[in-house]
């Protein structure tokens, strides 16, 4: 049976921190394949302040095209209206054979807004979280069990040692001309500089 990770993420752009962790979490899950999903309209960003989805499609496409176990759907960005990842999920089931496992990737960050998201306890029954945190951060994983009570057996911790490296410090060094080489793939910085992306204050 299948293992399918689900990446979802804003992406503005892609950086290595993403890339470390689906490829960590398919190692330590044992996935098949890990499908980024850039988002459309995410309900909790404006949508001003966010670069135009066919630029992050893009970028995450390059990123990932070098990795066999990468992949890149554009449901969320294809789809009318705001993201809501149990839609997204619910997309996934339809598309994969039955009893496909669909394992949700995140960061413990987006962990811990999820109690926020649409219909989140219909999502926890869908598919499972893996959750990922810095080397060492057990304090994390406490809080979120709390947070999430009975439904904290669905998250699965593991560790990346990148999670400093965030899209706001990109798009912030490349606004003030300060370097991001070495912070996402060098495919990916081309392109933001040829597409002239975060250069003024949007
Ligand atoms: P922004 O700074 O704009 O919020 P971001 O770097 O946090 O961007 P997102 O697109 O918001 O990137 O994140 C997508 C997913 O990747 C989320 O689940 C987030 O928790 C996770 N993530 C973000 N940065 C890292 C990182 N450095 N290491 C591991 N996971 C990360
Ligand atoms: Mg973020």
């Amino acid at each position: 049976m299948q293992r399918i990770g689900i990446m979802g993420g804003t992406f503005d752009p892609i950086h290595y921190g993403h890339l470390v962790t689906a490829e960590q979490a398919r190692f330590t899950f044992g996935l098949d394949r890990v499908v980024f999903v850039p988002t459309g309209r995410p309900p909790h960003k404006q949508e001003k302040d966010v670069s135009e989805a066919e630029h992050r499609l893009t970028m995450t496409r390059l990123a990932t095209q070098s990795n066999v176990h990468f992949g890149v759907s554009s449901i969320e960005v294809d789809r009318p209206g705001p993201t809501y990842a149990i839609d997204t999920v619910r997309e996934f089931k339809q598309l994969y054979p039955p009893g496909t496992d669909l394992l949700f990737i995140t960061g413990a960050d987006a962990v811990l807004q999820m109690t926020g998201w649409k219909d989140y306890d219909v999502l926890m029954q869908l598919c499972e979280f893996v959750a990922a945190t810095r080397p060492g951060y057990v304090l994390e994983h406490e809080r979120i069990a709390q947070m999430f009570g009975p439904n904290a057996s669905k998250i699965n911790f593991f560790e990346v040692p990148a999670l400093a490296i965030s899209s706001t410090d990109i798009r912030a060094r490349v606004r003030s001309g300060r370097p991001v080489r070495y912070l996402l793939p060098d495919v990916v910085i081309d392109y933001i500089f040829a597409s002239k992306l975060y250069t003024c204050s949007r």
